[in-house]
């Protein structure tokens, strides 16, 4: 489902999210020293002002504007090494570009250079990564190491070095999100295409403090990847155990995901929910035992707290520590406050948006924050949520538990079962060479013309993957999009088609939107959420494309009310995180005990606020459970919001009524602010209103 490495210069935004170089463990650093970071060095500000009355007097004072900005912008950055006063004046005297003809040429060049750097980055990437991603046979050990190396990890160091980032700044604008918001709608393409080229160089973290950054962020990872539960060692109150042999599940995913199997389990499967339950609201609050996590030789009850050695065996784990219930000494909020503390080392160096919060929200989503929180307290607040609740207690035929907002009943029926789909589709497409020749077909069923049709499958090339699919766009015009698709030696099943029709989804918005954009600085999409709701769409018609029936209205229905049940649970998931971030920032000395009380009290404020009315339960703490929340530097608000513009999306292509040309108008938009792109698109900015109208037609008898 992965679209794949979205190369971009972008590196600073990035880091937060960066790869752990390693995952030794260090200890953790003193906080850096803001007032060095940003002090600028002592003759600035009389250099600064010498240069604005030269260059006005020789360029006009039509330029004055654009010049205070630019060495406004250019002294936030300038550090003592980059130079001293003469060598400053020197490179703005230089690179100043004084007149419309020589930024014009200035922009240009440094786009389509831009693209060049970019482009031929990826394709070492890609080649890199060739062997683990592709089915080409077994991997030897160098191989990972190619698959791990990034040759541009230094190219945005390289550019202050050698000051290409100063000649941008000096000469194109750095703007705020407010300025986007308010402004963008009246800007022209080219100016957007400036806005973005600003921001490829808005922050200049040291290489210390991104370091730090990834070995935090390297070492919450590997917390989080090591956290299983043995769960043939849960007893009960008459000491039986409810799980089989040797199943052993990580926090939260797979917990979660065996709440959901387990609704299929008629009776049987209540007692194994409330005891998942019990064990995450242990791990949340900290009170589970230390010496139960990832040791299959302790039998633990979750409800009395209570551990034993195992007294039977399904490993030959053995264990050293002494059995007693001792809790893990908040360990999970130890990690989070490592990861606070080392994103927090970036501040300094940003000046626009000056927390990861600010970060988060006005880089990465470019949303500002009340405008998310407001859309997910909508739906939180909505009051499709008691009627949704009582139908799925009307299907379970007991009153809801806590455990329910992972409900997992409504499902799309099928005239067809799996096998049946299996045979069509691997009759069909027996090698990917069939389904690459395929192509213009599909697009010409989705409503493309068969010139464009045509034209976008010239740009798709099809590689056999070796895991389960994804798609990886280009990054210049010269180059294609990949399509990496699973097909057995017996041909491709139902899944993997599936996942092909989501990935030839993203292949088609990564072409139009590099290749037909008019600035390729503006390739792309808002951000993710939006590259996955035009998958979605292709994904959604996978049916149509076999030359099967389109799914019918009841199960369409199911499909919204499962979509909608989701945003609810996740969109307080993504308060909580929210909550605990500002927290943080807000109580910066803050113990990991203390961390650890007040993430519970959020959680338990949220459920109260937002869950307790439909649940009739209060105080509870399972939305503190998602280990996003421990590893991934405030993600989670990206799900309720991806579900919402999925939404938005689809219901716009059904008003238009034939896919191809209106995704292709979509996807030309390029990379502006998602209130924008979903203006253009469909009349109206983000928001939760066509899930909300989708689910009340779901819910109407
Ligand atoms: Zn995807």
């Amino acid at each position: 489902m992965k679209e794949r490495l979205r190369l971009t210069l972008l590196a600073a935004t990035l880091a937060c999210v960066a790869l752990p170089l390693t995952s030794e463990e260090i200890p953790m650093q003193t906080a850096s020293t803001p007032a060095t970071a940003t002090a600028s060095p002592s003759w600035m500000n009389a250099s600064t002002s010498r240069l604005q009355d030269e260059l006005v007097a020789k360029y006009g004072t039509q330029q004055r504007e654009r010049l205070e900005r630019g060495l406004h912008q250019i002294t936030e950055f300038w550090r003592a090494d980059d130079g001293d006063a003469a060598t400053f004046e020197d490179f703005v005297r230089t690179n100043f570009a004084g007149n419309q003809a020589t930024l014009d040429t200035m922009f240009n060049r440094f786009q389509s250079l831009l693209e060049q750097l970019d482009g031929h980055m990826h394709e070492i990437n890609r080649a890199f990564n060739q062997q683990s991603d592709l089915d080409l046979g077994p991997m030897l050990p160098f191989d990972e190491t190619f698959a791990g190396y990034d040759p541009s990890a230094h190219v945005l160091d390289d550019f202050f070095n050698n000051k290409l980032a100063f000649t941008v700044l000096l000469n194109f604008p750095l703007t705020t999100l407010d300025e986007r918001l308010k402004n963008g709608p009246n800007w022209t393409r080219r100016q957007w295409a400036e806005t973005r080229l600003a921001q490829r160089f808005d922050k200049r973290i040291p290489a210390d403090v991104n370091l730090a950054i990834a070995q935090a962020a390297g070492a919450s990872g590997q917390y989080i990847s090591q956290y299983n539960i043995w769960m043939y060692h849960l007893t009960d109150f008459q000491g039986q155990r409810l799980f089989p042999p040797k199943m052993r599940l990580l926090s939260h995913w797979n917990l979660r995901d065996e709440i959901k199997a387990n609704y299929s389990d008629g009776q049987g499967g209540l007692p194994k929910q409330r005891m998942i339950q019990q064990v995450m609201e242990r791990i949340v609050t900290q009170t589970i035992p230390q010496v139960v996590i990832n040791n299959p030789a302790v039998d633990w009850n979750p409800f009395t707290n209570e551990v034993k050695a195992a007294a039977a065996k399904d490993s030959d784990a053995t264990t050293n520590s002494p059995i007693t219930n001792a809790p893990e000494p908040d360990t999970r909020y130890a990690v989070l406050l490592r990861d606070f503390n080392a994103a927090k080392k970036a501040d300094p160096y940003s000046p626009t948006a000056p927390t990861l919060i600010d970060r988060r929200f006005q880089e990465d989503r470019e949303i500002p924050e009340a405008r998310l929180k407001a859309m997910l307290e909508q739906v939180l607040g909505s009051p499709l949520v008691a009627q949704t609740a009582k139908l799925i207690q009307s299907r379970l035929g007991r009153p809801l538990e806590p455990f329910d907002i992972w409900y997992n009943g409504f499902r799309p029926g099928s005239k067809y079962t799996e096998a049946q789909l299996d045979e069509m589709v691997a009759k069909k497409y027996p090698t990917a060479e069939a389904y690459q020749k395929d192509i213009p077909n599909l697009l010409i069923k989705l409503g493309f013309s068969p010139d464009r049709a045509q034209y976008v499958a010239n740009n798709i090339i099809v590689d056999p993957a070796r895991g389960s699919g994804h798609a990886m766009g280009s990054q210049m015009r010269s180059e294609k999009a990949h399509l990496r698709t699973r097909v057995e030696k017996t041909g491709m099943n139902y899944k993997g088609f599936n996942i092909a029709v989501h990935e030839m989804g993203h292949n088609v918005e990564q072409t139009f939107s590099l290749n037909d954009n008019d600035y390729t600085l503006l390739q792309g999409v808002p951000n993710t959420a939006f590259t996955e709701a035009l998958a979605f769409v292709f994904q959604g018609h996978d049916l149509e494309l076999l030359g099967l029936p389109a799914p019918d209205v009841k199960s369409q229905a199911e499909k919204t009310l499962n979509d909608f049940w989701s945003t609810y649970e996740i969109a307080g998931v993504a308060l909580v995180d929210m909550g605990v971030w500002h927290w943080m920032y807000d109580h910066p000395q803050a113990t990991p005990k203390q961390l650890d009380q007040a993430t519970v009290q959020i959680s338990k404020d949220i459920w109260n606020r937002y869950y307790a009315p439909v649940f009739h339960k209060n105080d509870v703490v399972l939305l503190g459970i998602y280990s996003h929340m421990i590893d991934s530097f405030l993600y989670l608000p990206d799900y309720p919001i991806g579900h919402m513009i999925a939404f938005q999306i689809e219901e716009q292509m059904k008003k238009a009524g034939s896919i191809g040309p209106e995704f292709e108008r979509m996807a030309r938009m390029g990379r502006i602010t998602p209130d924008l792109w979903m203006e253009r698109a469909t009349g109206r900015p983000v928001g939760p209103e066509a899930l909300l109208d989708a689910t009340q037609r779901a819910l109407a008898p």
